[in-house]
């Protein structure tokens, strides 16, 4: 099914979606975002010491965290054995006797949830081994659910995080009809495509908000990392650039008769990439959480690049940049285009996106750009 129809899909139906061949097709974590979550320790750290030093009473029980949109692979349960060691060094650092765990991980309905349990035994094992019998103990279960609906009863956590998942919206943005063959905002999109875009991410952004203000404690903690842009213009290059390479990827594939235009026409990326007054706004104007920690930090296209700013790169080089960048999108991106262009094409199309990323990264750098905050619960 491609076309319209599907177009009207909620997002969540097509992020996990069967491919037709039988298998199904899941949005895998991978190294790009590993990087990220490691960047998010020190606000972890910060975070942690702040809830001890204030006497809510977090530490008292049993210490309840979520990850939102944990997926399922290496970076699933990273961030519960990160805020695990945390816990227990501020614990020793204050004196304190550690507390239970209850970890939550949520995922969407069609998740590969089976893997994330597969994963506990070794995980527990892990645990008992390094930190003693005594740690935690520590109890992990799977929250299936958008978090755009109600996943927690009220009050109930003490804190939440989400990694690059936020500027998933909910739905397609309204209007989208005359974006022709762009397939996200682009410097040639119509204003009417730009506005429509800001509106599903200011009505989603707010919505997520004011359903983890029910679910968190007051005093309890929120940390978000999600793709946003440097600067206001919503067609910068840092949030735009690699999809205007995909898009001409997929015109590639017009001219070679292997895409329809039609459908391409129809194909647009369902997330949005904020700017941090955007940001700053939308949580104000929702009201419930507090701005500890805004800024934004660079993430590079290709994550394995460890000299992402030299110019001077050999074609080779340049080639197994524009590899690895491909790879990290296609982790993510894959099961939307199956869904809506086939399973056929989309080696073709990354072969063809990763000639394109390669050619504009052997001329410049551009980046990703992310967002982090992490909020207290008024
Ligand atoms: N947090 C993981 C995965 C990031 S990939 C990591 O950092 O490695 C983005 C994930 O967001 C995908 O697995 C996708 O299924 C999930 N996602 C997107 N929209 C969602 C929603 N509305 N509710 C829950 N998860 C969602």
């Amino acid at each position: 099914m491609k076309s319209k129809e599907k177009m009207g899909l909620q997002v969540e139906n097509i992020l996990h979606m069967n491919t037709g061949n039988g298998e199904s097709s899941y949005a895998q974590n991978s190294f790009l975002q590993e990087m990220v979550i490691r960047k998010t320790l020190p606000v972890f750290e910060h975070t942690i010491k702040g809830m001890a030093d204030l006497d809510i009473d977090v530490f008292g029980q049993c210490f309840k965290i979520a990850d939102l949109a944990c997926s399922s692979g290496r970076n699933t349960l990273l961030f519960a054995r990160t805020i695990m060691d945390i816990v227990d060094e501020v614990c020793k650092e204050y004196d304190r006797k550690g507390p239970q765990f209850e970890v939550c991980l949520n995922e969407l309905y069609g998740n590969d949830f089976n893997t994330i349990f597969g994963m506990l035994p070794n995980f527990i094992a892990k645990l008992k081994k390094e930190k003693g019998e005594n740690f935690g103990p520590s109890f992990v279960s799977a929250v299936p659910g958008s978090f755009y609906g109600r996943l927690f009863p009220d009050q109930s956590l003490h804190l939440v995080h989400s990694s690059y998942s936020v500027h998933w919206l909910s739905q397609l943005p309204e209007g989208l009809e005359n974006n022709k063959a762009n397939i996200y905002m682009s410097k040639t999109s119509p204003p009417n495509v730009i506005q429509g875009y800001q509106k599903q991410f200011y009505s989603d952004f707010t919505n997520f908000l004011n359903l983890r203000s029910e679910e968190i404690v007051c005093g309890g903690r929120m940390v978000l990392t999600f793709l946003g842009r440097s600067i206001a213009d919503p067609t910068s290059d840092d949030c735009c650039r690699l999809y205007e390479l995909l898009a001409q990827s997929l015109l590639d594939m017009l001219e070679e008769g292997l895409v329809q235009e039609s459908d391409i026409n129809l194909f647009n990326l369902p997330f949005y990439t904020p700017c941090e007054d955007e940001v700053r706004n939308f949580i104000q104007n929702e009201g419930s959480f507090a701005i500890e920690t805004l800024y934004g930090f660079q993430g590079n296209w290709d994550p394995y690049d460890t000299d992402y700013t030299n110019k001077n790169d050999l074609k080779e080089d340049s080639r197994e940049h524009g590899k690895n960048a491909s790879n990290a999108f296609r982790a993510v991106a894959e099961p939307l285009l199956t869904s809506h262009f086939g399973n056929s094409i989309i080696d073709v199309l990354f072969n063809k996106f990763e000639r394109h990323v390669a050619e504009h990264l052997a001329n410049k750098k551009t980046r990703y750009f992310n967002i982090l905050i992490s909020l207290t619960r008024k």
